[in-house]
Formats: structure tokens, C-alpha cells, sequence
């Protein structure tokens, strides 16, 4: 039997935010700054327990003074894009999240190559705005992309995409923001892309979470992409075509984080795995095994992140059991499984 603990790291678990903590947020942040907020709010799963801070800065040096404040205080933060790949336990997250606010929404054109025409965009930019952008001005590249849901930062560092192409495919270079304040930019000869996760230089993984290890952790603040010139009304039609695909084949109006597990290498791919291990409609809870999609674990409307945890774990045990196939979560696992409160 495979422990929540493999699943995840509490990382966290010994912090406290404490109140001369909160004072320092309020006076940086403002109304920016809300305290104990339910991160079931912020995640497309629908679960997840309280962060202690969520902070929207809505300036650069805002930001900067944030991140490194944190770092200097030894409060652990988290940044959260749309929340589209993100399980929180039910004891939520110590510690601050950010949220990119309206600072960190945007498209510009950059570089003079009309051969090769590059976007910067901002890692607030929902992927679906950046999508219909292209489509808008006949730029042929992110047919990949559509129907992912989510921001271009949280794609950027899942290295989003499916079997037509993923995000490294027309990435050029990301800028990062460094806890210091320090801005850099990172061509994409020096950035590590794997399956489903782009690794920045120094960046260390916790295994199977996904979690980014608290060491030189930066916020992506924007993406430079290229493109090929194409014809605006082939790609809508083309749009058209992949998001009808797309609604037949997954379980777009219910409450997921897409496909939960990695595809294993060299097996089939971890949905046909579930659905012949005979677990699709298989429930904990409110927590679901999708009819439609056997990699898509769904919230029926009350599950918790527990709920999401054992079904996931009777899943990965199920499967090894029948195939010999060890599922890795393709979604990022943050947070505590329970809250303990303390009085300071
Ligand atoms: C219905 C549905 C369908 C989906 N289909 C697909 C699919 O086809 N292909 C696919 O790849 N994914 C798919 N997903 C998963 C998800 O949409 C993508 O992984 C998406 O790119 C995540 O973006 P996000 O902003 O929601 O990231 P989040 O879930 O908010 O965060 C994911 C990770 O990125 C980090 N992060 C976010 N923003 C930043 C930043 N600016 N700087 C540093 N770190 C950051 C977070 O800390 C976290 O570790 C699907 C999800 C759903 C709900």
C-alpha cells in the first residue's frame, strides 16, 4: 500500500505565520494581501485547506519586495497560476501564495523577423487568450495548446501540451525573478524540458509531489515565443476541430486537474491502463474515476483532498497490481494533510 506520504512532502508542516509576519504583508500589500483563504477557491479540483496569505501584488516591485521579504523572514511561498494542475491538501498551505495579478497580464510583439514572429507574454496571461491571439493574428504554432486551461507562467513550468506539441516546441526564453529581486532572462539552450515540467538551473524537484524544493526557487514573470506565419481563417477552423475532439474525449465540465498520472514510458498510456484495470466510475467519496477518462479524477462537488489522495492511491495500486506499471501524479501535490493551529 502506498502511503499519502509518497504521494507528498509536508514540506512545510512546521511553519507558523506569525502575527508581526502578518503586519509586515499588510503593510507591503495592502488590500493585496487576504489571510487564511480557502485554496479551493484558486484550484480547478475544487479542494484544498487554507493558505495562510494570499498575496496579488500588482507591481514588479511589489513583487520583488515580497519574494525576498519571504525569503528573509523564512516564510515559504508558493506562486499559483490557474490552479488547473494543483492538488491542496486539505490542511492548505503555510506560508504565502502569490497570485499574478492584472501587472502580469499582457501580449507584445518583440523582435523583426517577420519570418519568425515572436510574442513576449506576461505569466499571468491565461493560455486561452494567448491561443485566440495567435489565431487572431494568423500565427501557427500553439494548435497544442487548445483547451488547456491555465496561465502562461503555470504552462511554462508544466512544459504544457499533448501528443501534438507542447510548450517547449515555441518557447524562446522565460524571464525569472529571483528572491533578491534579481530579473533574469533564460535562453532555451540553458533550460532543461522534460515531461511535463520545464527544470530551471539550480532548481531541485521533490520526487513524485512535484513541489519545488525551497532552495533558489524564482517566479516566472514572462515567456518570449515564436511562431510561423499562417492563415488566420485555417487556424479557426483548425480550433474548431481540436476543442470539439477535446470535449468528446474528457470531461470538460466537471471539476478536474486534467489527467492526473504521467503516461508511463513504454506502456500504454496511463488512462487506457485505468480503463482496463476496470476503474473508471470508481469512487472515494465525492472523488471519481471519470466515465469519460480514465486518467481524469473528478470532484462530484463535495470530495476533499483526501478523498482525491485515496482514490489515486487505489489507482497506482490497482494498476501496478494488474500491469506491473508504477503511475507517477502528473499533478503538483502542495500543502499540509491537516492544520494544526497554535497560539503565539
Ligand atoms: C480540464 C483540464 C484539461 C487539461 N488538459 C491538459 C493538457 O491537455 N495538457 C497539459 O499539459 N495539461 C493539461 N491540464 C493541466 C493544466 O491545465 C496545465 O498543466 C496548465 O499549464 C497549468 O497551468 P496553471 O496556471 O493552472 O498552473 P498551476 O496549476 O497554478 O501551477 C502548476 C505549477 O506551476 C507553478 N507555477 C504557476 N505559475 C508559475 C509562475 N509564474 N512561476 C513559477 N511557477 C509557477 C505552480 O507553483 C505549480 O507548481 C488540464 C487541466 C484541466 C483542468
Amino acid at each position: 500500500m502506498i502511503s499519502h506520504a509518497a504521494l507528498s512532502n509536508d514540506l512545510t508542516a512546521a511553519f507558523f505565520l506569525r502575527p508581526d509576519d502578518r503586519s509586515w504583508l499588510k503593510d507591503l500589500l495592502g488590500g493585496q494581501v487576504q489571510f487564511d483563504v480557502p485554496m479551493e477557491r484558486y484550484t480547478t479540483l475544487g479542494v484544498g485547506g487554507p493558505a495562510d496569505a494570499l498575496a496579488t501584488p500588482t507591481d514588479t516591485r511589489t513583487l520583488e519586495k515580497l519574494v525576498s521579504g519571504a525569503d528573509q523572514r523564512s516564510i515559504p511561498w508558493l506562486v499559483v497560476g490557474g490552479g488547473s494542475n494543483l492538488l491542496v491538501k486539505d490542511g492548505g498551505i503555510r506560508g504565502i501564495v502569490i497570485l499574478l495579478g492584472a501587472h502580469y497580464k499582457g501580449i507584445a510583439e518583440t523582435g523583426s523577423d517577420a519570418a519568425r514572429p515572436k510574442l513576449r507574454v506576461k505569466a499571468g496571461t491565461r493560455l486561452s487568450t494567448l491561443c485566440r491571439y495567435t489565431i487572431d493574428h494568423g500565427l501557427a504554432g500553439l494548435g497544442f495548446a487548445l483547451g488547456i486551461p491555465g496561465s502562461v507562467g503555470g504552462s511554462i513550468l508544466m512544459n504544457a501540451g499533448t501528443a501534438g506539441g507542447s510548450i517547449q516546441d515555441v518557447l524562446t526564453s522565460v524571464s525569472v525573478l529571483w528572491p533578491g529581486g534579481r530579473i533574469e532572462r533564460i535562453e532555451k539552450k540553458d533550460l532543461v524540458f522534460g515531461y511535463r515540467r520545464l527544470t530551471l538551473p539550480g532548481w531541485e524537484v521533490t520526487p513524485r509531489s512535484g513541489e519545488i524544493n525551497d532552495n533558489r526557487k524564482g517566479v516566472i514573470v514572462d515567456g518570449v515565443f515564436v511562431f510561423e506565419p499562417g492563415d488566420a481563417g485555417q487556424l479557426k477552423s483548425d480550433a474548431r476541430r481540436i476543442k470539439k475532439e477535446r470535449r468528446q474525449r474528457q470531461p470538460l465540465g466537471k471539476a478536474s486537474a486534467g489527467c492526473f498520472f504521467k503516461n508511463p514510458v513504454d506502456h500504454p498510456p496511463a488512462g487506457r491502463l485505468i480503463d482496463l484495470a476496470g476503474l473508471k466510475g470508481n469512487r472515494v467519496g465525492d472523488a471519481q474515476v471519470s466515465m469519460q477518462h480514465g486518467n481524469f479524477i473528478i470532484n462530484r462537488g463535495k470530495a476533499c483532498a483526501a478523498d482525491i489522495l485515496n482514490l489515486a492511491e487505489i489507482i497506482e495500486n490497482q494498476v501496478l497490481a494488474r500491469f506491473g506499471v508504477q503511475l507517477e501524479p502528473e499533478v503538483i501535490i502542495v500543502g499540509e494533510s491537516n492544520h494544526a493551529t497554535k497560539s503565539i
